[in-house]
């Protein structure tokens, strides 16, 4: 009889034994999904690498600067491509 990992463990500690890996929203880091700060930004739910860039970003939507954050954001990805 077959049982998956799920129906032993809570879901939390399965990804913590798969040790998922993502990159950081603001500086792009990578890093284990376990461990990501979630915010809510521009919408939508982000991972970030540590409260460093939770600040950040807490900071930019508390100034209204989120419009600037994302057009600067993706000029980067555009010229360092
Ligand atoms: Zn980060």
């Amino acid at each position: 009889m077959h049982l998956s990992l799920t129906q032993f463990y809570p879901s939390k500690l399965v990804r913590w034994l798969k040790r998922e890996k993502c990159a950081c929203f603001h500086c792009g880091d990578t890093m284990r999904v376990d461990k990501a700060v979630t915010l809510h930004f521009a919408g939508q739910d982000r991972l970030l690498c540590c409260y460093g860039c939770h600040a950040i970003l807490h900071t930019v939507q508390k100034n209204n600067l989120v419009d600037t954050y994302l057009s600067a954001k993706a000029g980067q990805e555009i010229s360092s491509a």
